[in-house]
C-alpha cells in the first residue's frame, strides 16, 4: 500500500494567520489533539521576531510545554540563523527553512533576497547538521508569486539544486498563494526528481482557487512522499495578499484513505479536532468533511 506522511501545519501557518493572538495553552492542546489522531509530523511554532508575527512570540513556552515521544517529530519554521539559534536552543527536533522562489517576496518574507536566503540555509542546514537535529527546506511561491507573476520552473529548479546542497531531509515545493494547478504540480515535480532523484519531496498547497485538492492528488502520483495539511484547512500567510487557508487535513485523508492510500491518521480524530478548533476559534473552519460526514459509516466523530 502507497504511504503518504501529512505534515500538520495548522498550528504554524494555520494559526498564523488568526487575528486573535491564542494562548499558549490552547496552541499546546491543539498539537497534542493532532497527535492523538495520528499526525507523527508538525509545524508547531515560527522563530521569528515577535513584532513580525505577535501569533509566534510564545514559541519557546510552545515548546516547553509539549510532551517528547521518539516518534513525534516537531518542528520549527525559522528564517535566518538568529530563528535557528532560538529553534535550537528551544528543542526542536527538526528545523524548516522557506527560500522564497522570488527575491521580491523573499524580501517581504525574511528581508533579504534570495539569494541570501540560499546561502543561509546552507550555513545552518550545516549547523542542524552538527546539533544532530533533521533540517529540510522549502522553496515558497514555487508556482507563483503575488509580486513578480508567473515563476518560471528553471528558477525552481535552480533554487532546488543549491539547497540540495544543504543535505535536508527533503525539500518541499510550496504554492504560498494558492495559484498552482495539477499539471503545473505533475510537471515540477517531474522536473526536480529527474535532476534529484534520491532527493525526498514535500508539497505545500493552499486552497485559495479551490484547487488544493486536485493538486494533492497530482503530487501524490507524481511521486510525493509527504504532504503538509492543516486541521480544519484553517489559516494564510499573513505577507501574502488574499492568502487563504492550507488544505484541509480532514479531507485530505479522506480523499487519500479511500484512494487506498495509507496516511496512518485517525480521520474521526481529525474531525473531532476540526470541530474543537471551530468552537475555539469561534467560528467555522473551511474544511468540508466535518460538515458533510465521513463515508460510509463514520459520522463527524462518532465512530472509527
Ligand atoms: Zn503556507
Amino acid at each position: 500500500m502507497q504511504k503518504i506522511e501529512i505534515v500538520e501545519v495548522g498550528p504554524r501557518d494555520g494559526l498564523q494567520g488568526e487575528p486573535e493572538v491564542l494562548g499558549t495553552a490552547m496552541k499546546i492542546e491543539f498539537i497534542n489533539r493532532a497527535v492523538a489522531a495520528g499526525i507523527r509530523r508538525l509545524e508547531v511554532a515560527s522563530f521569528v521576531h515577535p513584532k513580525k508575527v505577535p501569533q509566534m512570540a510564545d514559541a519557546e513556552a510552545v515548546l516547553a510545554g509539549l510532551p517528547r515521544r521518539k516518534d513525534v517529530v516537531y518542528v520549527g519554521l525559522v528564517l535566518n540563523r538568529r530563528g535557528f539559534d532560538r529553534a535550537l536552543a528551544a528543542g526542536v527536533d527538526e528545523i524548516g527553512m522557506p527560500v522564497v522562489a522570488t527575491d521580491t517576496y523573499n524580501l517581504r518574507n525574511q528581508g533579504v533576497p534570495t539569494e541570501q536566503s540560499i546561502q543561509d540555509w546552507l550555513e545552518i542546514a550545516e549547523a542542524a547538521h552538527q546539533a544532530g537535529i533533521r533540517c529540510s527546506v522549502t522553496i515558497s511561491s514555487a508556482f507563483g508569486c503575488p509580486f513578480e507573476g508567473e515563476v518560471p520552473l528553471a528558477r525552481v529548479l535552480d533554487i532546488a539544486g543549491r539547497v540540495a546542497e544543504g543535505r535536508p531531509v527533503e525539500i518541499a515545493l510550496a504554492d504560498s498563494i494558492g495559484v498552482g494547478v495539477p499539471s503545473q504540480v505533475s510537471a515540477m515535480i517531474a522536473a526536480v526528481r529527474q535532476m534529484l532523484p534520491d532527493m525526498p519531496l514535500r508539497c505545500h498547497f493552499h486552497n485559495t482557487r479551490n484547487t488544493g485538492l486536485a493538486n494533492a492528488y497530482a503530487a501524490v502520483l507524481a511521486g510525493v512522499s509527504s504532504l503538509d495539511a492543516s486541521i480544519g484547512g484553517i489559516g494564510g500567510c499573513p505577507f501574502a495578499p488574499a492568502a487563504t487557508g492550507n488544505i484541509p487535513t480532514d479531507d485530505l485523508v479522506y480523499m487519500l484513505n479511500r484512494s487506498g492510500i495509507n496516511t496512518g491518521v485517525d480521520l474521526a480524530g481529525i474531525i473531532e479536532t476540526s470541530e474543537w478548533l471551530g468552537e475555539t476559534l469561534g467560528r467555522s473552519v473551511p474544511a468540508m468533511l466535518p460538515k458533510a460526514g465521513s463515508f460510509p459509516e463514520i459520522a463527524s466523530g462518532k465512530a472509527a
